[in-house]
């Protein structure tokens, strides 16, 4: 399979270029050049697989055989051997329309690890055989760095920088990523937001000479093989439900830079019968005004108890939009230049009611979000993290009678305490969280200034 830029201006590329690149050069994302489809049967037969099973014979449609069977097998065993469970992602049952699929097993206890995981085993394997130097360059809100210092720590032939918004990071997550003493892992602290952060990697990106000269690789979810691994639970949640052939499943995914719920759209591209895909956003819901009124415009950024999910421009909707306009590249570039010019786009008649059809949303109010903590610890004795809670209270709003749902935790509560502690709920930490307390941080905090940040990542990388 070869992979194309959602703008058309990139030669056709293999697997590990597409990797590799991460930000396609003519400034779009990458996507396969044709989705394989898999039949009923065959679905049918996935049913008994374990989830590492699962992950291997989904990747094999995509990796054309670039990565020998044995080498993708290792990698992907060496992925999960480190998650708390053995299922990786189990499916927990609340009640009879409800399913919470945990995705946050994996070393820091959010949906992140399972695709940088195996991210961290992919990039050392590239490494090795290409004799690449991989940089990793990123930023955070919070867990995307966390995760990917995990994937990466101790790895040869890789060093990577996290830019972090000083101080707006939960205390978990920050004590996640300063804590390691690697020497191959880098902490900036940037005066500023997240949005400020992200901003200067897309400018250093974008900057083609200083991403060749210093071999920067992303590893944000514009990188397609994170949204490839994510679609891996997808399947496995719908085929642990038993008879869900001849159910109504509805996925509720709590939702911010559009990569989850995209991996679910391209699960269902690949014939996975899913009902509705139902977008959890919270008060940051450009995304929920985007499905009922058709306009995708980046409004003001309101900070919530899902911090997660305070994002405003949602990077992965350009790949949906691709395919709402039926895979027209130049169609999908003049709707990205009108979004950069006039800060918005507009979606109306069949292509809106495609949109509708495709997914259901819903923002949800800081309060709402508190109240769903509160009740579903009270009735269920099960204690959802913020974000979580957004994709239940999503849940309860969209799921039809007779229908069962399968809501994903992204995240521990342990992680967002902050949060968790307004519901007037004291929780237990997990021993490994716990003992981050005591651990020295390793972090510099600096100006939210292009040129400094320049010279940090230089001196680190060279
Ligand atoms: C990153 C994150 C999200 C949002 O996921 P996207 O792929 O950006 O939509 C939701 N919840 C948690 C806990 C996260 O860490």
């Amino acid at each position: 399979m070869e992979y194309i830029s959602t703008r058309g201006n990139v030669k056709a590329k293999g697997f590990i270029d597409t990797v590799l690149m991460g930000l396609a050069d003519d400034g779009g994302l990458m996507v396969p050049f044709q989705i394989p489809v898999i039949s009923p049967e065959k679905l049918a037969e996935w049913r008994s697989l374990s989830f590492q099973e699962l992950f291997l014979e989904i990747f094999s449609y995509y990796t054309n055989d670039e990565i020998p069977y044995d080498a993708l097998k290792e990698m992907v065993y060496t992925s999960y051997s480190n998650f708390r469970a053995p299922e990786v992602t189990p499916l927990h049952k609340v009640n009879n329309s409800l399913y919470v699929l945990e995705l946050f097993h994996g070393p820091t206890f959010a949906f992140k690890d399972v695709a940088l995981q195996f991210m961290g085993e992919l990039y050392s394997y590239i490494a090795k055989v290409r004799g690449e130097i991989i940089h990793i360059l990123g930023a955070t809100s919070g867990d995307t760095g966390a995760a990917a210092i995990q994937g990466v720590r101790g790895k040869e032939g890789i060093k990577i920088c996290i830019l972090h918004p000083h101080g707006k990071v939960s205390k978990v997550q920050e004590l996640q990523m300063t804590t390691v003493d690697d020497s191959n892992v880098l902490n900036l602290s940037v005066e500023g937001n997240f949005d400020d952060c992200q901003k200067v990697i897309k400018e250093l990106f974008a900057d083609l000479d200083f991403k060749g000269k210093y071999h920067l690789r992303a590893i944000n979810s514009i990188n397609f093989v994170r949204i490839l691994a994510q679609t891996v639970y997808y399947f496995y949640a719908y085929l642990q439900i038993e008879g869900s052939d001849e159910k109504k499943i509805n996925i509720s995914v709590p939702s911010g830079n559009f990569g989850n719920i995209f991996s679910g759209y391209l699960a269902k591209k690949m014939g996975l019968p899913v009902n509705k895909l139902i977008i959890a956003t919270n008060e940051n819901n450009i995304l929920e005004r985007f499905v009922n009124t058709g306009e995708y415009k980046p409004g003001s950024f309101t900070s919530t108890y899902s911090p997660s999910m305070d994002i405003q421009v949602a990077s992965n909707f350009e790949r949906y939009l691709y395919y709402l306009v039926g895979e027209d590249a130049e169609k999908l570039s003049a709707y990205m230049s009108k979004l950069q010019t006039e800060g918005k786009i507009t979606i109306a008649g069949e292509a809106l009611q495609q949109v509708q059809a495709d997914f259901a949303a819903l923002g949800v109010k800081n309060q709402q979000c508190l109240d769903t903590i509160g009740k579903y610890n009270e009735e269920y004795d099960y204690l959802l993290d913020p974000h979580t809670a957004c994709g239940i209270a999503a849940y309860e709003q969209f799921n039809g009678a007779g229908e069962t749902a399968i809501t994903f935790a992204t995240a521990h509560p342990a992680k967002f305490d902050e949060s968790i502690a307004l519901v007037g709920i004291k929780q237990e930490f997990p021993e490994q969280i716990a003992a981050l307390f005591s651990l020295p941080q390793h972090q510099t905090v600096v100006e939210h200034d292009k040129d400094v940040i320049v010279r940090e990542l230089q001196a680190f990388y060279e």
